[in-house]
């Protein structure tokens, strides 16, 4: 439930909220996390009672509905912290609770998104599998119609969420394999199912705290309603909806990850002492942290920017991409270089750089690997520049929007 007084504050004042929040709350409670393996579960409660889960929800249905950009901003901020947290309502915030708002019926807004927005039905967006990964359009799960429900069969992996959720939004073919993506609709299937089964991975490389898993799904019946609004082969199109929302938060939590690695290394140097001086006095250590700041910076700016075309009307989905696949290769490069200058301590022990080192990595896995994003925007940029000589989501000088 989120506290009363949080739905009467204007952006500002819960951005400093959330400012607060991570500050005294969520980097204080990260070694208790390690420590237990979890998110601790009052630092759930504390996370809902703050709205976390409500950001992109509208108000009507119990959210706080924040603009992208706002999201962003928020979304920079309480990812100075462990992007675990994050991890946890991330698939209710952006992947299924607008696949569902703009692809479900009144109906089911009413009955899932309240419930999420408080943080008490968690939903997990269940779409990879063992052989459908970076090609999600082939996936083998099926939903086959019996009488006036459905009749699912299938495995899902590496499904963020997927122990804690209440209801899965899975993705499954309606359709012949030969329609591909086209044949792929959309079901809100309930965790209590008889026949649907997950399975906790046993062991993360990063992101520990918050394993994904699997789910296995023999013959698992729904009724009618469970189909994502009122056309079938409409699933794929609600799965991008989600993801492109879910990219731009992740750019976002790359800037927070990448602005505390950088803070807690510069503070480490400045402190440490070699050759008779702090490191941080050397020209070299110097340049890498420039290097660092530069490139955090050119990743926010970016990822402000995507949020702004965002707010200002269709999914500028290029722009999206172009900003997950820089702020995530960014997060990386910067974890990298503060590993470097912490020396020992980036490898020994419990300093907390090397922690979301290892977090950030998977940032360029998920939400569509980087290899694969630029494959996408090498082909969107060969294409609009052979049908119209411009460039994908980009304003010209003249102020003509490409297509
Ligand atoms: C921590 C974590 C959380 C996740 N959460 C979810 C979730 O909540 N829901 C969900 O549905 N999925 C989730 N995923 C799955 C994620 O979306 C997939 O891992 C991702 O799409 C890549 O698929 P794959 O792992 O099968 O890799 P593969 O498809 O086997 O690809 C492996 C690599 O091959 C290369 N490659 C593949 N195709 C191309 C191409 N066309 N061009 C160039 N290179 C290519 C890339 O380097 C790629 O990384 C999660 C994954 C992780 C690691």
């Amino acid at each position: 439930m989120i506290d009363r007084e949080v739905l009467d504050l204007d952006f500002d004042a819960y951005l400093g909220r959330v400012a607060e929040l991570t500050d005294d709350v969520l980097i204080p409670a990260e070694a208790e996390m390690v420590e237990a393996g979890e998110v601790p579960g009052h630092v759930m409660e504390t996370l809902a009672r703050t709205g976390l889960f409500a950001i992109s929800i509208p108000r009507r249905l119990g959210g706080l509905q924040w603009n992208m950009a706002q999201q962003v901003r928020l979304t920079m901020e309480f990812t100075r912290a462990s992007c675990v947290y994050r991890s946890r309502f991330a698939s209710v915030v952006g992947l299924c609770s607008q696949a569902i708002l703009d692809h479900g019926t009144e109906q089911q807004h009413k009955r899932m998104l309240p419930g999420m927005a408080a943080g008490e039905l968690i939903t997990a967006f269940a779409l990879t599998e063992p052989d459908a990964g970076s090609d999600a359009g082939s996936l083998t799960t099926t939903a086959r119609r019996a009488g006036g429900g459905w009749v699912i069969d299938g495995h899902k992996r590496y499904i963020t969420n997927a122990h804690w959720a209440d209801e899965f939004l899975l993705f499954a073919r309606t359709g012949t394999v030969e329609e591909g993506a086209a044949g792929v609709s959309a079901f809100l299937v309930p965790r209590r199912s008889p026949g649907l089964e997950t399975r906790l991975a046993t062991r993360m490389n990063g992101h520990a705290e918050g394993p994904v898993a699997e789910i296995i799904l023999t013959g698992v019946e729904v009724d009618g309603s469970a189909l994502l609004g009122d056309t079938l082969g409409g699933g794929f199109a609600a799965a991008l909806r989600g993801i492109n929302h879910a990219r731009l938060h992740v750019a976002a939590t790359c800037v927070g990850q990448a602005t505390r690695m950088l803070e807690e290394t510069a503070a480490h140097l400045l402190e440490r002492r070699q050759f008779g001086a702090p490191l941080a006095d050397l020209g070299a250590v110097q340049a890498d942290l420039g290097r660092c700041f530069a490139d955090l910076e050119a990743a926010r700016a970016l990822t402000v920017a995507a949020a702004d075309s965002f707010d200002s009307g269709t999914v500028p989905r290029h722009r999206i991409t172009a900003a997950k696949l820089f702020a995530s290769e960014m997060a990386s490069r910067v974890g990298d270089r503060c590993v470097q200058l912490l020396g020992g301590e980036g490898i020994v022990g419990d300093h907390p750089v090397p922690r979301m080192w290892r977090d950030v990595r998977a940032l360029r896995i998920y939400e569509g690997s980087s290899p694969v994003h630029e494959r996408n925007l090498g082909r969107a940029v060969t294409r609009q520049v052979g049908a119209c000589g411009s460039l994908p989501d980009t304003y010209r000088v003249t102020g003509r929007r490409a297509a």
